[in-house]
Order: C-alpha cells, then structure tokens, then sequence
C-alpha cells in the first residue's frame, strides 16, 4: 500500500476539496507516512482511538471526529478536536455546546443529514434541522460553530441513487444557507463522499470528502 502514491492520486482528482484522511482502525505508522507526505487532516470514528492517536502524533495535525458520538464522551475531544462531522441530535448539539462553554472554546462542528434509505444511518430530517437552526435554544449555544452539513449516500452500486441523495443534501444546504446564514451562522462546508463516492460527491458540490481505504487499503 503506497499511502503517499494514494493521497497525491486523490489529490489530483478532487482539486480544491479538502481531503480528510479517514485513519480509523490503522496504526500510527500509517498516519505518520501520509503526514510526512503533508497530510494534515485526519478522521476518526471511535473516541478513544481518536485521543490516543492525538496524544501520540504530532500536535498539528487536523484530527475530524466522522463517527457517532456519545453525548458522555464529548468532553474527551471538546478541547481539541478540529471538527465533529456527526451531530445528529439538539441534545448532542447542546451537550457539546456545555463542554464548550468549560473550557472556552468555541466548537466547530457540521450536522448531519439522513439522505441515505437504510435505517442504521444516523441524521437529522430537513424538519428536525429547521426546527433546531429556528429554536430560541440554538441561538444561545455560543460555544459551538456549525459550519455546514455532513451526509452519507446509501451502500449501493447504483449510482443514480447516489447522485440523487447527494443532491438533495446540496439543495438542503443551499435552503438553509439562504435562510439561516447571518452573523451568527456561516455555513460554508458540505462533508460528503467516501472511497466509492467521492467522485460523485465533488461533482455535486462537496467541500470536504472523508476517504479511508483508497488511502490506507481495506480495513479488516
Ligand atoms: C469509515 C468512514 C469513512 C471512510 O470510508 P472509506 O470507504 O474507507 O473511504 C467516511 N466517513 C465515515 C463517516 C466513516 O465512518
């Protein structure tokens, strides 16, 4: 696996999107052949391998927690965690907003959307995330900045479908920039696309595109 061959691959393929690379479930080794490359951003999806891993690699990295996270475990990475890709709940949202607040930091982080049609999928409907940017209650969370919306398309071959669930989760972005983006709210990036759908994903107006395997091969 040529880690540094794979990035500069993507890399010439996505063009200005930001490329986190997924780390999850890979040693440090891994990490550390991509960071010599220049990569800074990585992405995890378990919190204790995310805090180990910060604690053990150089400190300017970019770590993005991707995964589902407990409301209990918020406080381990609200001091440095550079971006939490999967709030998918107000209370998550509120929880992190707290952890914030005791430490004075401002936390940057995206909601997510369910645009797939499995179940498993965590994320908010486009009636929840209206509700939640409209409540009285987000508007006095000054300790968390949401910077845009993260989504995951359904597994599929069919890549209409995809295509599909990726543009709705554009056209949602693009409703509530028009109608929440002011001071107080900026949102400015899409976290969409993976290993088998990054492509698609650039193509319909990605940001940020989170890729593991085609980086660090197959996870077991
Ligand atoms: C694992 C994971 C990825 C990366 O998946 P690959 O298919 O290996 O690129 C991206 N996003 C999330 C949320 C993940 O959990």
């Amino acid at each position: 696996m040529d880690i540094a061959k794979n990035i500069d691959a993507i890399k010439a393929e996505i063009g200005d999107v930001k490329l986190i690379a997924v780390s999850k479930t890979k040693p440090a080794s891994n990490i550390e052949a991509a960071y010599t490359h220049g990569q800074r951003a990585f992405g995890e999806n378990k919190v204790q391998e995310l805090t180990d891993k910060a604690e053990d690699l150089p400190k300017d990295i970019e770590w993005h927690m991707i995964g589902h996270l407990q409301r209990n475990k918020v406080k381990y990475i609200a001091p440095f965690v550079h971006l939490i890709h999967g709030v998918d709940s107000p209370r998550l949202l509120k929880e992190i907003n707290k952890q914030g607040r005791k430490i004075e930091r401002i936390i940057p982080v995206l909601l997510q959307m369910h645009i797939a049609e499995e179940e498993s999928k965590f994320g908010l409907d486009k009636n929840e995330l209206n509700e939640l940017l409209s409540s009285e209650a987000f508007k006095e969370m000054n300790f968390v900045e949401v910077k845009g919306l993260m989504g995951m398309a359904t597994f599929t071959e069919d890549e209409d479908k995809i295509r599909r669930e990726f543009k709705s989760l554009k056209h949602i972005f693009e409703e509530v920039k028009a109608k929440y983006n002011d001071e107080k709210l900026n949102m400015t990036e899409l976290s969409m696309g993976m290993s088998g759908d990054y492509k698609i994903a650039i193509e319909e107006g990605s940001t940020m595109v989170r890729v593991g395997s085609a980086i660090f091969g197959e996870r077991n």
